[in-house]
């Protein structure tokens, strides 16, 4: 994709926007662009740069993605919001074309990275409560505030937001900028590889036997981990990749969403509004506490991933409404007039409590009030699914999991024991 209309080639010390931003480190990239890790000579902080394939077709799709930050941008002069926020733009010519580029916020790891970290095992429940009320303070900015919907909300777009310390920044603490080969990591994003560095840092001091005492004030021990170091970073995250949002007012495409965060209604082809986002909204969450996708449709003998997917939605949520399922543009594809699958005749319900047991081993209490909290965002019937203010509102993002570790214990039969009990108590806002 490095010709013409393609990616722009970028080196390590490459220069934008005359000369304004130096190109450090390639931070990730999608479809339609390279997004570059950059340092902003005029704001001495480091920015993302995102660098659009110069044919038309995409840099028409650019200039509607900044339309849309900057509509976020004013919007939020304070940035609070958990979206991401657009520094900048310009147009950079190279070999292969004109490029449209954004210059934004440089955030961390996307969400979909910290799973895999954590060997798509499932982030403690408490931690996920933390990441959604941040994915909903910005659904509930975007849909409410602006009339936007995102339309391809899941893991790998919604980016972490570093704690770290912006006097611990080496730019800002005075000490050189990096202007040509990045070493380490500056400010701004938590990624796996600055911690997976840190602790092996760390390690190695341990076994060498230097910093034990200091690193158990601290609160590690002498193996630590990527989850424990996770444990003590401020879970906040932002919203990003606004490449296919749209005003809901001004829709122009019937097919939206990656398909495994695909609301009924955009299968169905029955229309579609905010509430396509609280759908994907709630595939996530699971998918953070459980480690796996909430749905994974495939074609079968007979039958193809949309009528799978319809079949594995209602194994876990009970059979559709016959109005709804009926009710599309496309329902005669996949039902037929008493509202059952054509092809798909026998499934397996398993309601999603049960299943939080059964496959996950949920307790029973963490899985009833996971459940409630996910299962009204899940409604088949769109308009019933809770906004994101009202989403907000629910008491499972309140609760708290107590995880307390116990005392070693000699027991009466001098065997010792190590007990985690695990307490839940509500906490009130
Ligand atoms: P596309 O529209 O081409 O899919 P994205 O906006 O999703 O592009 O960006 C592609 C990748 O670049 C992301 O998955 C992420 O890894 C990285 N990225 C994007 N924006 C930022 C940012 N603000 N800070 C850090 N990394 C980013
Ligand atoms: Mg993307």
């Amino acid at each position: 994709s490095y010709r013409k209309g393609g990616y722009h080639a970028v080196r390590v010390g490459d220069s934008f926007n005359g000369g304004r931003y130096i190109a450090q480190r390639k931070l990730g990239w999608g479809q339609f662009s390279t997004v570059w890790l950059a340092y902003d000579t005029r704001s001495a902080s480091y920015v993302a740069l995102k660098i659009q394939k110069s044919a038309p077709q995409f840099a028409q799709a650019a200039l509607h993605e900044i339309e849309v930050l900057s509509a976020i941008a004013e919007g939020d002069p304070s940035t609070s919001k958990c979206v991401v926020r657009l520094v900048d733009q310009f147009k950079h010519a190279g070999p292969n074309g004109q490029h449209l580029c954004m210059v934004l916020e440089f955030l961390g790891d996307s969400l979909l990275r910290l799973t895999k970290y954590k060997r798509y095992k499932g982030l403690e429940l408490n931690k996920v409560r933390e990441i959604c009320k941040c994915i909903l303070i910005g659904l509930d900015y975007l849909h409410r505030e602006l009339g936007i919907i995102h339309t391809d909300l899941k893991p790998e777009n919604i980016l972490l937001v570093s704690a770290i310390d912006p006097a611990k920044d080496p730019i800002r603490s005075g000490r050189a900028p990096i202007l040509e080969k990045p070493k380490g990591y500056p400010n701004g994003g938590v990624t796996m590889n600055f911690i997976e560095k840190k602790l092996k840092r760390r390690a190695r001091r341990a076994v060498v036997g230097i910093s034990e005492r200091r690193a158990s004030v601290g609160g590690i021990g002498g193996n630590p981990t990527v989850e424990r170091c996770l444990n003590g970073i401020d879970m906040r995250c932002k919203v990003v990749d606004f490449g296919n949002a749209c005003w809901a007012d001004k829709q122009f495409t019937e097919e939206i969403q990656t398909r495994q965060y695909r609301a009924p209604e955009v299968i169905l082809r029955s229309g579609y509004s905010f509430s396509v986002d609280m759908w994907s909204f709630a595939c996530i969450a699971f998918e953070l506490a459980t480690g796996e996708m909430m749905f994974t449709p495939k074609c079968g003998q007979g039958f193809d991933e949309d009528e799978d997917h319809l079949a594995q939605m209602m194994e876990l949520l009970g059979k559709m409404p016959r109005k709804i399922a009926i009710g599309g543009a496309r329902s005669k594809d996949y039902f037929d007039r008493h509202g059952d699958l054509k092809r798909i005749r026998r499934l397996k319900y398993c309601p999603l409590d049960r299943f939080l047991v059964d496959k996950f081993k949920f307790s029973d209490t963490d899985a009833r009030e996971f459940a409630e909290f996910l299962t009204p965002l899940l409604d088949f019937a769109p308009e019933k699914r809770p906004t994101a203010q009202q989403c907000l509102q629910h008491p499972w993002l309140n609760t708290r999991n107590l995880i307390q570790k116990e005392v070693k214990s000699e027991s009466s039969l001098g065997k010792v024991e190590v007990g985690m009990s695990k307490l839940q108590i509500k906490v009130g806002k």
